[in-house]
């Protein structure tokens, strides 16, 4: 048995300004993981489409049937950022069932991980910043009405605020979550995480690895979640678009094997999604994103899940 991955269809064409928003990147990241062994054919697994009564238990119904039907206001749409299509809007509901079911197999075997994932800056009622529908908030109450968890904790590592989740769960004892994010960035507006952790623009890898291991231990003695859900953004990069941080590609994966190896250590099992990342250098960003994933695969042998 090895670590499984989550991939699905993407429905979509690159979108023509890719610096903008690299939509390929999921399936060269999935092309490089075969490539390399990480992901193999029997460990790959591909979602099915989410009922809409799964969307409803986190989205408003006229939400989510004015995205699907390409009728959202002009305004709205422009506050998600890119263009409707049928296309993506499939691409849309797919990844959503992606990060359902790479949560599932979490729980089954430890510790599972997207290609794509983490859409954290979708609200109850609109979207914003490239997401439409919050993976990470749908698939927490997916496995909380299937009774298959009580207690979620977010680990949000995205560079930026993990806003739309943060919201969503406001006031909500069964699900902690947890942004370290830079300050000095999108969303203008923060929402409040049950734990926000603003970091100052330009840090670097010790730095940020130095206030991750800080907050780690606490939160996993204190919380002892059901279920980790990880957005491993890797807009933290020096190299990225929109981060304002300067990890190296070291510091990001020494940052996957603090965060895997912690948790996996002391039994609490971990679904991963790639977050956020930027960059006119496909190549680079998908060699970055892959380092979850080859740091996940190195966990789960080390623990022989
Ligand atoms: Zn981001």
């Amino acid at each position: 048995m090895n670590l499984p991955i989550v991939y699905h269809p993407q429905y979509v064409a690159p979108l023509p300004d890719e610096h903008r928003f690299p939509m390929s990147k999921f399936t060269l990241l999935y092309e490089l993981l075969v490539r390399k062994k990480i992901a193999k054919s029997n460990d790959i697994y591909f979602p099915e489409f989410p009922e809409e009564s799964l969307l409803e238990l986190v989205h408003s119904n006229n939400y989510i049937t004015a995205y699907c039907q390409g009728t959202l206001k002009e305004k709205e749409q422009r506050r998600i950022g890119l263009p409707w299509s049928e296309a993506l809007a499939k691409r849309t509901c797919i990844a959503v069932g992606g990060t359902i079911l790479t949560a599932k197999l979490a729980l089954k075997f430890g510790l599972a991980c997207n290609t794509a994932g983490g859409t954290h800056h979708a609200f109850r009622s609109y979207g914003s910043g490239f997401c439409i529908f919050n993976d990470l908030a749908i698939t927490t109450r997916v496995l909380q009405k299937l009774k298959l968890v009580k207690t979620v904790l977010i680990l949000d590592l995205d560079v930026h605020q993990g806003d739309g989740t943060a919201k969503i769960f406001q006031n909500d004892p069964t699900v902690f979550t947890f942004s370290m994010h830079c300050e000095s960035n999108f969303p203008r507006e923060k929402q409040k995480s049950d734990l926000d952790v603003s970091l100052p623009q330009g840090l670097d890898d010790d730095g940020y690895l130095q206030i991750l291991s800080e907050h780690l231990h606490d939160l996993l003695s204190q919380i002892k979640p059901d279920l980790i859900l990880y957005d491993a953004g890797v807009d933290v990069h020096a190299q990225d678009h929109f981060g304002k941080l300067s990890l190296t590609d070291t510091g990001i994966y020494r940052r996957e094997m603090l965060i895997l190896s912690s948790c996996i250590a002391q039994g609490y099992p971990v679904a991963s999604v790639i977050g956020g990342g930027y960059s006119k250098d496909l190549k680079s960003l998908v060699e970055r994103h892959s380092l979850l994933h080859r740091a996940a695969k190195e966990v789960y042998e080390f623990y022989q899940l």
